[in-house]
């Protein structure tokens, strides 16, 4: 069982976008976007949306958490959201998806827009996308960068739904009724789909419990915490919290961590090393590869003693 203090509210100034800023790019993130932001997209269960609200939620289980892994998405909840998601359009939600692949928000965000707006609506998308021009396509989602490569995805997916789906709205269906594992595996046949993007189409569109997708930021901090092994792979990171965390607390939880590693947790620099009192989870963290004597920084999984890590 484990018990939680009481956490500040969410800092808004602090280095909110350090690693935007230090990959060179906007500082702005957009209103919309893949990862579930403040204005993210998602249904907020408590109104917390950002304020640290506490207390029982409906559809939450309430009480102590169980595990360490629980006990830090019960804290996330109280610093972010507690939000739930589905609800999007599946074939546009996977569109969005391949597009936000090694990327940030910041730059994928225009590259859907400027594909919805020559593509769009998401009604019969995947038709349009299917004939549409190949170069065109990619200029329309540049900005997202790796654009010959993902506008082949898009286009090889697009097919590929009218092929196996008939329509659209078929494969739209099928990502909210089919069986979640089917759906997982099905999505994973498709040519440029990985596990992140199956698990974000079953969250955000599909509105499924018990999904964390595992990207760059719930990987770090993950192994970071000692919530799972120091060099466990993204599979193997999702398969460790999603048996820790309760079905109903996986989606926010997933938002909450991207929004906790652009804030606090960064890659390069955690805050931890501006001291404990500057990480509200602090006390749940194992911080394997963090050494806060000398502040230097490496991948939990360099560390060979993690033992004597902290
Ligand atoms: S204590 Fe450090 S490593 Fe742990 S979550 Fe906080 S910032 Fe990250």
């Amino acid at each position: 069982m484990y018990v939680l203090r009481r956490f500040p509210p969410r800092r808004t100034t602090r280095s909110f976008y350090r690693d935007a800023d230090e990959a060179g790019s906007m500082p702005e993130e957009p209103a919309e976007n893949i990862s579930g932001g403040v204005e993210g997209g998602g249904r907020d269960l408590d109104g917390s949306d950002g304020g640290g609200a506490e207390g029982a939620v409906e559809g939450i289980p309430s009480g102590a958490p169980a595990t360490r892994a629980e006990a830090v998405v019960d804290a996330l909840g109280g610093i972010y959201w507690r939000k739930a998601y589905g609800g999007q359009d599946g074939f546009e939600c996977l569109v969005r998806t391949i597009l936000s692949q090694n990327t940030s928000d910041v730059a994928s965000q225009p590259a859907h827009d400027s594909l919805m707006d020559r593509y769009g609506p998401a009604s019969g998308l995947a038709g349009r996308l299917a004939d549409a021009d190949r170069e065109e396509l990619a200029e329309t989602i540049a900005s997202a960068g790796l654009y010959n490569r993902k506008s082949k995805v898009i286009q090889d997916a697009a097919t590929w739904a009218l092929a196996e789906f008939g329509s659209t709205a078929a494969f739209d269906e099928y990502v909210v009724e089919g069986d979640p594992a089917e759906v997982r595996e099905t999505l994973l046949s498709v040519s440029g789909v990985g596990p992140k993007t199956a698990d974000c189409v079953l969250l955000f569109a599909g509105g499924r419990g018990g999904v964390f997708p595992v990207d760059t930021h719930v990987h770090r901090i993950a192994r970071r915490m000692g919530l799972a092994p120091p060099d466990a792979d993204h599979e193997a990171v999702r398969e460790a919290i999603e048996a820790d965390v309760p079905p109903e607390k996986c989606g926010f939880g997933h938002t909450a961590t991207i929004q906790f590693g652009r804030e606090y947790c960064t890659a390069r620099a955690p805050a931890c090393l501006e001291g404990p009192e500057a990480c509200p989870l602090y006390d749940l963290c194992d911080r394997v590869g963090i050494d806060e004597a000398d502040g230097t920084v490496v991948d939990p999984a360099d560390v060979t003693d993690v033992a004597g890590d902290d």
